[in-house]
């Protein structure tokens, strides 16, 4: 006899780190990819959520400084405790470290309370990420070898303060500050009247480690009115101390070229983004925006006919993967798989397409030599296709080479559109205001198809509105044929590199913004 042992619910209280994706844990990362549940907040970066498998219960738990939260401390704790105790593997995922102003001690104590198990993983806090980010060293053995994190919530002006003004003030070296940009003037104000210098360097970072990060230096005397001037907001960090001067040498990161710069990425879904990891490297911040969007035909009739009579065809040629996902998926739900492919033989157009073909269980007969429509009409009229049945799903809008050829072979062609490219109409609003509103400082094109999708995106009365759009926008383009495209639209072409690859082009934009106007 066989018990049914009920699955035992775990919570793992991970640290996300400052923002940037890259400053997980490695352990943090292999457990989000785990997570039945995730419960997350405002500050751990959203990019980590794509390590969660998509099934997962996604829960934001909010609280963004002096907004609304969406629950309270209670409800998340409670949320918490149920779904460990449904069996759940349940992760908690919180910004920087969970146990540095994370109230990550007080939501294990309710897990203790219920007699749950957990594990917490430490994170990246803030303030060690602001102070690297801003070219401060926390500690240097010529200024301070003491350091201490301080809330800077708490209103310093309270009179059982539970901050001890007179001892950190003098007997400290570096103070870090985290929550203080509301209560600044009395932070600083408190630090003098209990015996600081007022001319001790003071740094203040926000968004610490993201590509939009800033900063600025001032000290004890006026940073406050300086913080005041410039409208910095939360969340940001207030480093107080001597070595604040070592950024001067030190300030790597905001010194990369294109730091600050504001990049449009445009690509489409499939391609990995090659250009936004080297435009990063190098200190933009990449708006990526998927051009197209990959919708169902508006009728499946001639699709599911050719389904129908699948076994009456020789051929069946698969061109984009696309193509073979949208097919594959229309046969399963029509209540067919892989085996009503019978005593079909197979095309793909490249080895792409082939890898994806073997996802559903079947191996191309056949594959060109040369990976384009051209290729595959050589080789497959190489076999003969005189009198061939031939089915090629594919998108609705699409190149004719391959059907022309096969059909001056003599074989019988048959195409269905099984998708469609279409604008994003949702996305191409929000670039739109984006643009318009000065967020945006480049347009990247890596292939004209993309010129014309995201022309086609913005929805443009006409050229002339599309230029007073992109007045002010720089446009990159990765070659002639890209910037041809990108004129025809009477548009600039900006920068554009002598040789046509995705790192001469990334290049061409660094030399364009380090040289002087
Ligand atoms: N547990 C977190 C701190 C949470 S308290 C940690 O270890 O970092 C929230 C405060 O942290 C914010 O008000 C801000 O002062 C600071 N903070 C968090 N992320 C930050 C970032 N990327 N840049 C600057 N400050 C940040």
């Amino acid at each position: 006899m066989t018990t049914k042992t009920e699955k035992k619910g775990k919570a793992y209280l991970i640290g996300a780190g400052p923002g940037d994706p890259g400053l997980i844990t490695v352990r943090g990362q292999e457990i989000l990819k785990k997570a039945e549940v995730i419960i997350y907040d405002y500050l751990a970066g959203k990019k980590l959520l794509d390590y969660v498998p998509k099934d997962a219960e996604f829960i934001y738990a909010g609280k963004k400084g002096g907004v609304k939260h969406t629950h309270t401390q209670e409800e998340i704790n409670q949320m918490l405790v149920d779904r460990v105790r449904s069996g759940k593997f349940v992760v908690r995922l919180k910004g920087g470290d969970p146990f540095i102003f994370g109230r990550g001690g007080e939501e294990l104590e309710e897990l203790v309370k219920a007699g749950l198990d957990f594990e917490a993983v430490p994170g990246v806090t803030s303030a060690s990420a602001a102070a690297t980010f801003a070219g401060v060293p926390i500690t240097h053995r010529n200024y301070t070898s003491s350091v201490a994190f301080i809330t800077g919530h708490e209103d310093p002006n309270r009179t059982e303060s539970r901050i001890a003004w007179d001892k950190i003030s003098t007997g400290v070296g570096t103070l870090v500050f985290y929550m203080g940009i509301k209560n600044l003037p009395s932070i600083t104000a408190n630090l003098i009247k209990h015996g600081r210098d007022p001319q001790t360097p003071v740094a203040i970072v926000r968004w610490a480690s993201m590509p939009y990060q800033q900063s600025v230096v001032g000290t004890l005397e006026n940073i406050a009115e300086i913080v005041k001037e410039q409208g910095i907001k939360p969340p940001a960090l207030t480093i107080v101390g001597d070595v604040v001067r070592y950024r001067d040498s030190l300030n790597w990161y905001e010194a990369r070229p294109l730091f600050g710069k504001r990049i449009v990425v445009t690509r489409t879904r499939e391609q990995a983004s090659e250009l936004v990891s080297l435009l990063e490297e190098n200190g933009a911040s990449c708006l990526e925006h998927a051009t197209i969007s990959i919708e169902p035909p508006d009728s499946w009739q001639e699709a599911d006919a050719a389904i129908d009579r699948l076994g009456d065809f020789d051929w069946v040629i698969f061109t984009s993967i696309n193509a073979i996902h949208s097919f594959f998926q229309r046969l399963l739900d029509k209540g067919f798989d892989s085996r009503k492919m019978h005593g079909c033989r197979i095309a793909a157009v490249g080895t792409v397409t082939a890898d994806c073909l073997l996802g559903y269980g079947l191996k191309a007969d056949l594959l060109p030599e040369k990976f384009t429509g051209e290729g595959l009409v050589e080789a497959l009229v190489a076999t003969d296709v005189s009198a061939k049945k031939v089915l090629i799903p594919r998108a609705l809008e699409a190149r004719k080479v391959l059907e022309e050829g096969l059909a001056r072979a003599g074989a019988q062609v048959t195409i269905t559109p099984v998708y469609q490219n279409v604008p994003p109409v949702a996305e191409g609003v929000k670039l739109r205001k984006e643009i318009a509103g000065g967020e945006v400082d480049m347009l990247t094109f890596a292939s004209s198809s993309t010129v014309h999708n995201f022309v086609a995106m913005l929805a443009c009365q006409d050229n002339r509105e599309l230029a007073e759009l992109l007045d002010g926008v720089l446009i990159a383009a990765i070659g002639p044929i890209t910037g041809k495209t990108v004129s025809e639209y009477g548009l600039r072409v900006d920068i554009q590199p002598e040789t046509y690859t995705i790192a001469a082009m990334v290049e061409a934009i660094v030399a364009q913004a380090t040289t002087p106007a």
